[in-house]
């Protein structure tokens, strides 16, 4: 399953549409050095940029105190110019990251982190949703997976992937099961999962014998090894699956290209083109 083709049909979808709309913004808030991050946050400018969406990076040293941040977000809460706001994560550890992410305004959170939209997702009704689980999503459409009936096994159980991709699965009417690192006997879960979601950050951890032959599997790891970048599924899984995503060029670039798309989403809620529901 490519996600690199689809991101870039998304990517000038998102393109087209901003020009219809007269543009849209997206601030970011980087607080410290950690080099991912800094990389995270130039690709996703790079794209905006791309797609005619401006953008304000802001970068804050390490040392920022949490009352400095928090006057950030209010101040970009309150900035008419703004359209979508995005609070790179992690936050240095003097920064309550749940603090800061539930201050955003519902309709400005692009990430779809703060309890409104995790709570609309919950309800099958969803606002804001995070990427990487939006990005899964638009994989299974674009590749026809049948999703009704599905047996789906997720295994993670984060508010960033694991819980949102999960709820979007149901609401999609899947049979649901997640799974995590209490779970006994996790290969006797995912060998009856007709789509299997691998979002837990272990290099490999899914190996041919875990996976249902023709099954589909989305993988999101993305670990960085001694021996480069690995997915939490071991490659040889493509040789068991109907459907498989690679690493790089599944998951990832579907991130970015759904972010547009909130960015987007967030311009329209904010100039009354879609009904925002949770406000
Ligand atoms: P996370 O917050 O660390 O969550 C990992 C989840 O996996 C937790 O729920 C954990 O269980 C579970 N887990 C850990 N070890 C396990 C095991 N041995 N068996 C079963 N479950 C296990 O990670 P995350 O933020 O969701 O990210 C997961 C992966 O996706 C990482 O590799 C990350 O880099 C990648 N990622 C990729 C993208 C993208 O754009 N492609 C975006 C976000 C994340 P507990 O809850 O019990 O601890």
């Amino acid at each position: 399953m490519n996600g690199t083709d689809l991101a870039a049909r998304i990517r000038e979808d998102v393109g087209r549409e901003a020009e219809e709309l007269g543009g849209a913004s997206l601030a970011t808030v980087l607080v410290g050095d950690d080099p991912a991050s800094h990389i995270y946050i130039e690709r996703k400018h790079e794209a905006a940029r791309g797609v005619g969406i401006e953008t304000r990076d802001i970068r804050l040293p390490a040392t920022t105190g949490e009352d400095e941040v928090m006057a950030l977000v209010d101040e970009l809460n309150a900035d008419d110019g703004v359209d979508g706001i995005l609070v790179q994560l992690p936050l240095p550890s003097q920064i309550d990251e749940v603090r800061v992410t539930h201050a955003v305004d519902p309709v400005k959170d692009v990430d779809g982190f703060h309890p409104v939209n995790a709570g609309h997702l919950y309800l099958g009704t969803p606002l804001h949703t995070p990427a990487t689980a939006w990005g899964c999503m638009e994989l299974l459409h674009e590749y026809g997976i049948g999703i009704a009936g599905a047996e789906a096994v997720v295994i993670g159980r984060s508010e960033i992937v694991g819980r949102p991709v999960s709820m979007l699965l149901l609401t999609e009417h899947a049979t649901v099961t997640i799974c995590h690192s209490r779970t006994h006997d996790l290969a006797a879960h995912t060998r009856s999962a007709d789509i299997l979601v691998a979002a837990v950050g272990r290099p490999w951890l899914v190996t041919p014998d875990m996976v249902k032959p023709g099954a589909t599997v989305i993988d999101v790891g993305i670990n960085r090894t001694e021996d480069g970048l690995r997915g939490d599924v071991d490659p040889a899984v493509a040789e068991v699956a109907g459907f498989m995503t690679p690493v790089p060029g599944g998951v990832g670039p579907m991130t970015i290209a759904l972010l547009l798309r909130s960015t987007l989403k967030a311009a329209r809620f904010r100039r009354g083109l879609l009904a925002f529901r949770g406000a």
